[in-house]
């Protein structure tokens, strides 16, 4: 082949790669509207991370503010089944009991759900959307929520000791390390890179099940490899949970940015096709890469942890 058959394939694949018409685009709904970090600035970042990939279509469902009243709940009930992938960057008062049955109904039936950061710490009492996320942190979460999780030399431990479940140090950048390069969510990605200025969730606990690990991070407070990015199956629907992500400078990170799409592409059916490229720019282990987007970071990281 010539080097301008070369170049015009080349030219012929970026222009199919990007032009996924609207009609084929997957349909994503991200809910926000509480959350005790802030979601207001943070939303247009993930809504971003997904559109500037090409292959999804999103729309955001805001719940009512903390404290509003029934009248104002009864207002939100998303038609979840008119999604590909339903995001999550809520972590606020429990959903009315008609949104949860809708939700569990459509995750059972082959939904796909993305929790992303504190979007783990919502709802300890409901049983159904912790054997979604498979492990989650603080509402008094402990060892009857189930074992915390760490790998050693490739294998999943689960502890059961007695422990609150949910803990981190001060933020800082971190090793993330992948433990399952055969996923589509992770494959051909390095197997360590550094992620952007970000809290390291430790001790999460739940019921763990139909979980599998795709990449962990050592924990400053336990000194083990505790699950940072995680999928799980619920009935036939697939979860992609990431504990990352805790401000908008750290979902900047590319390798943030990669591992969502993939994640949530995955998630909505079952493979990254369209977003499993490697990206150029993604982070190495000695060196962040930090994308830059208009008017972020909003939130100024704190400083580097000596
Ligand atoms: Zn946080």
């Amino acid at each position: 082949m010539g080097m301008c058959q070369k170049l015009l394939l080349f030219a012929v694949l970026s222009f199919i790669s990007l032009s996924v018409s609207a009609a084929d685009r997957l349909k994503v709904l991200i809910i926000d509207g509480q959350n005790n970090h802030k979601w207001d600035i943070t939303t247009p970042v993930l809504k971003n991370a997904l559109e500037s990939s090409g292959a999804f279509s999103t729309e955001v469902s805001t719940t009512p503010a903390k404290g509003s009243p029934a009248e104002a709940w009864k207002e939100w009930h998303p038609d979840f089944s008119q999604y590909a992938a339903v995001v999550s960057n809520y972590n606020g008062e429990p959903w009315p009991e008609a949104v949860r049955v809708a939700f569990d109904a459509y995750m059972k039936a082959g939904g796909g759900f993305v929790s992303v950061h504190a979007a783990d710490n919502s709802f300890p009492e409901w049983k159904e959307y912790n054997q979604m996320i498979g492990v989650g942190g603080w509402g008094k979460r402990n060892e009857e929520s189930g074992p915390w999780l760490y790998v050693k030399d490739g294998k999943l431990f689960r502890d059961t000791s007695k422990g609150n479940g949910g803990a981190h140090g001060k933020q800082h950048e971190f090793i993330v390390e992948i433990q399952n390069a055969e996923h589509p969510i992770t494959r051909g990605l390095p197997s360590r890179w550094l992620h952007a200025t970000d809290e390291l969730y430790s001790r999460l606990r739940g019921p763990a099940e139909n979980i599998e690990i795709l990449a962990t991070a050592k924990s400053d407070l336990t000194a083990e490899n505790e699950p940072n990015l995680m999928v799980l199956s619920y009935g036939k629907g697939r979860v992609f949970h990431t504990t990352l992500g805790h401000a908008d400078y750290s979902m900047l990170d590319r390798g943030f940015y990669e591992t969502f799409q993939r994640g949530t592409e995955w998630v909505a059916t079952g493979d990254t096709k369209m977003t499993g490229d490697v990206p150029a720019d993604f982070p190495t282990a000695e060196k962040v890469s930090v994308l830059i987007l208009d008017g972020h970071p909003k939130q100024s990281p704190p400083a580097p942890k000596k």
